[in-house]
């Protein structure tokens, strides 16, 4: 398989995932753009216009490979198995990491992260994950986890586990911290699913979008993981570990805010920190020694878990629909380029 976490230095793994043709798109008449082909690549194919007569009604069709590709068949269980299982090994080793889901409104991100009740995502998982390997490493309670949970909406950074005002990001010796933010003690798996599903519940939504998330919106669970361990010379330090799981605002806007000469001011605020994400992601790339991370929120909140000897995970979510062939082209390009290490 690919994509194991090796020893030292940072490394991006990048995945693609597909999800099932939705009831809208197939009574829109959709066809597939989208194949997953050797569980690591991703085909797409872009269709004429169907009045296009004169044209064969497939026009191009390109490959990309990526770490792994999920079908519209992968279970929740696989896809976190595939991309994150390892990265949370190392967490539990006093690394820290993180995984992003990136791509457009609608294309799965969130279902991919925090999944249903029925089916639980990456960040359910990863947590029973946690637990269950640390019982089996220790009974004598050594581990402690706690759970902080926040949004990004506008660059301005809000806990999810308990609204209210605005935090203020503050830098001390630990690094960036958000003050004030709840650190929930998490002692089982069982109590996580709920307490996940409330705070994505407290995410912004648009005003003329009541219940429905807004797609400006980042949320980000970080995973904090300490433990004590001796020493060479055999004294008791502390490790602390920490996985963050990021559920990225809809790629779309930030490619339709570039086309714009005249941005609003929330326009250009969503883009600044899925841009400044995109150039730290590209300056990593690069193996650049400077990282733009002060440039955004989101970027100052993760400088301790992107580049370094942290190990950074995208699974992009696409649509196999033609009717968001812009989109999904745009997701795939994006990746591709993510993953040039
Ligand atoms: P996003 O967060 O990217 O805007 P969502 O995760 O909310 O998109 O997905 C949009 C809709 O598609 C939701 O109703 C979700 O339950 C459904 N969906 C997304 N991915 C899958 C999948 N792999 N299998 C089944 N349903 C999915
Ligand atoms: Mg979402």
């Amino acid at each position: 398989k690919q994509g194991k976490v090796d020893g030292n230095g940072s490394r991006i793994l990048v995945f693609v995932r597909l999800r099932p043709m939705n009831k809208k798109e197939k009574e829109a008449g959709s066809r597939c753009s989208v194949r997953v082909v050797n569980r690591r690549d991703v085909y797409l194919t872009e269709f004429a216009n169907e009045n296009d007569y004169l044209r064969l009604n497939r026009v191009r069709g390109r490959h990309f490979t990526f770490d792994a590709a999920f079908p519209e068949s992968a279970t929740q269980q696989e896809v976190y198995s595939t991309t994150t299982s390892e990265l949370v090994e190392a967490v539990l080793q006093g690394r820290n990491g993180s995984v992003f889901c990136y791509g457009a409104t609608g294309a799965g991100k969130t279902y991919t992260m925090l999944g249903t009740v029925e089916n639980p995502g990456v960040m359910v998982l990863a947590i029973k994950d946690v637990f269950s390997k640390i019982r089996q490493r220790s009974c004598d309670g050594n581990h402690v986890v706690h759970l902080s949970y926040l949004e990004v909406y506008n660059e301005t950074v809000r806990d999810l586990l308990s609204p209210g005002r605005p935090l203020v990001l503050r830098e001390d010796k630990q690094g960036i911290v958000a003050a004030g933010l709840t650190q929930y003690r998490a002692y089982s798996t069982d109590e996580v699913m709920a307490l996940l599903q409330q705070g994505n519940q407290n995410r912004t939504t648009e005003p003329t979008r009541a219940n429905e998330t807004s797609s400006r919106s980042h949320a980000i669970l970080q995973v904090v993981i300490e433990y004590r361990v001796r020493d060479a010379a055999m004294n008791i330090v502390n490790r602390v570990g920490k996985l963050s799981l990021i559920d990225l605002a809809g790629s779309e806007r930030a490619l339709a805010t570039d086309q714009r000469t005249l941005r609003s001011l929330e326009g250009a605020n969503i883009n600044r920190s899925l841009l400044a994400l995109s150039s730290c992601i590209n300056a990593l790339v690069e193996g650049k020694k400077h990282i733009p991370y002060r440039n955004s929120k989101l970027t100052q909140l993760l400088k301790d878990s992107l580049g370094g000897t942290c190990n950074t995970i995208m699974i992009a979510n696409i649509s196999p629909s033609n009717l968001s062939f812009g989109e999904t082209q745009n997701t795939v390009h994006w990746a591709d380029r993510a993953k040039e290490i």
